[in-house]
């Protein structure tokens, strides 16, 4: 393909993303192949010559679009939804168009110096202390991959920290903390690295959010038995439910010792652009006890997939654990240390030019754009809630958490009856219920397991979601139920 040829590829590319756009609200939130589709559609090598774009491209249109799953729909209350942007893919366009690894300053000055300042833009939008700040150049601000990635990182400088300060500790003696409600991204660290990883107990009454007495009890549990907990992941907004781990606890707890504190907040993380949710998510104790902490851009907040911030305290810790510098990587700005050379704060080397599309949202949308848009998803989820509410066929399962609700059927028995539900078959009459509204193209919802309770999630995120779309999701929702309780009465 040459330069105008481009060009023309291009535009029609552009006009068939907007039709998609136009398009999304007709097309099944879940894509609705079979297993092997593809396979079954696509040649068993690729063509020995090659093909013309423009069938390559209706191809796109032909084989691909179908087995995608829409997490653009409005109706897509799955997971948590990815608020992608038109200023979000333009960066990506325009990142892929230079397509360079950015490793380090001379590599790119500019992807090195733009991530820099975004990462202070959203250090400052999330209110984090100064401390987190690159131009403070003790702590920092760095895009991962994701969630999963940035926790690994924090681990392994953690664990480079510790082992320092605790020369002599064995390998198998180190222990990662977790909590039964933090991501699988604590257990994938532990067996990526060979380590330990030990999930403490959260309660109901608790609501779910680790408190300071069960972290102390397992550090004297661990430690009387020569263990080494060195890295506590604490979560501001699990994914189950949405629950904040107690971080002002956490920190009394592990003031003054070499525990890590790494905060993932890959979901809530964004609510910290608005004062009014400061306190719930604990941005305090974030400034005050984190020594590492992760915000998902690519999440909740308006930027596409991919887009992980992740800040660290002290840059020296993660850059000292990561930092290998072979004679072909070397150059006079690094090793003067007047650069920042990224290559030395995540895994790999290579990296994209993630800044681009967080500088386009943070500038199209500015700072009042970005809380709005959070705040809007809040109220509509409160919507949400308030419509549960006032059903007496379903309860909630959890406190709602900013834009998630956790919510389960529970049918109401009149007084006599001789019904007298276990929780197994509550559980089998919500499966069923969820169920069936898999079969419902027009909306996506996932569900969850918490304290061997079925129940299903409801998480309100993606851009394009309004008012009528949660009336339409309510509407549905309780048509299903009707069906799924006449089933389970039987
Ligand atoms: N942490 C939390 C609280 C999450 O909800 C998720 C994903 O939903 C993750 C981490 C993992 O995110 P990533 O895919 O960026 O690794």
């Amino acid at each position: 393909m040459d330069i105008e040829q481009f060009r023309k590829a291009g535009y029609q590319a552009i006009d068939r993303i907007c039709d998609y756009f136009y398009s999304l609200e007709k097309r099944p939130v879940a894509s609705q192949v079979q297993p092997g589709y593809l396979r079954e559609a696509l040649p068993d090598s690729a063509p020995e010559q090659g093909e013309e774009w423009d069938t390559i491209a209706d191809d796109y249109q032909k084989l691909i679009l179908p087995g995608i799953t829409h997490w653009q729909h409005p109706s897509f209350f799955a997971y948590f939804p990815t608020a992608s942007t038109f200023e979000g893919l333009l960066g990506d366009l325009y990142a892929s168009s230079t397509s360079n690894p950015g490793f380090n300053w001379n590599s790119s000055p500019a992807c090195t110096e733009l991530e820099a300042v975004v990462m202070d833009w959203s250090a400052k939008l999330f209110g984090l202390g100064d401390h987190f700040l690159n131009s403070s150049e003790i702590g920092g601000g760095v895009i991962q991959t994701t969630a999963s990635d940035s926790a690994l990182v924090a681990i392994v400088a953690a664990r480079s920290a510790y082992t320092k300060k605790h020369p002599g500790v064995k390998h198998e003696d180190l222990i990662i903390y977790t909590t039964t409600q933090t991501h699988s991204l604590g257990t994938k660290a532990a067996l990526v690295l060979g380590l330990q990883c030990r999930a403490l107990q959260v309660k109901a009454e608790d609501e779910f959010g680790l408190r300071g007495d069960t972290l102390k009890q397992a550090i004297e549990e661990d430690t009387k038995q020569g263990k080494h907990p060195f890295v506590i992941i604490a979560t501001i907004g699990t994914t189950s439910s949405g629950a904040i781990d107690r971080l002002n606890e956490i920190g009394e707890v592990v003031k003054g010792s070499s525990l890590w504190v790494h905060v993932d907040a890959a979901w809530a993380g964004v609510t910290l652009s608005c004062p009014e949710f400061r306190d719930i998510a604990q941005l305090d104790y974030i400034n005050k006890y984190g020594d590492s902490l992760c915000v998902n851009f690519h999440k909740w907040g308006l930027v596409n997939f991919d887009a992980s911030a992740f800040w660290v305290r002290d840059r020296k810790l993660l850059t000292d654990a990561l930092d290998i510098t072979p004679e072909y990587l070397r150059t006079k700005h690094g090793d003067a240390g007047t650069v920042i050379d990224y290559r030395n704060w995540h895994l790999a080397l290579g990296r994209r030019f993630r800044s681009l599309k967080i500088w386009f949202v943070l500038r199209s949308f500015g700072q009042e754009g970005f809380r709005n848009y959070i705040r809007k998803s809040v109220a509509l989820n409160n919507y949400f809630v308030s419509l549960v509410k006032q059903s007496p066929s379903f309860s909630f399962v959890t406190k709602p958490s900013f834009a998630l609700t956790v919510f389960r059927l529970t049918p109401q028995l009149h007084e006599g009856s001789k019904i007298s539900p276990t929780q197994e078959s509550l559980n089998d009459l919500n499966r069923e219920f969820h169920n069936r509204t898999l079969t419902r193209p027009e909306i996506l919802l996932t569900q969850t397991v918490i304290d061997g309770v079925f129940c299903i999630r409801f998480a309100v995120g993606a851009e394009r979601t309004t008012k009528e779309h949660i009336d339409k999701a309510w509407a549905l929702i309780q048509e299903e139920a009707e069906v799924a309780l006449g089933i389970w009465a039987k």
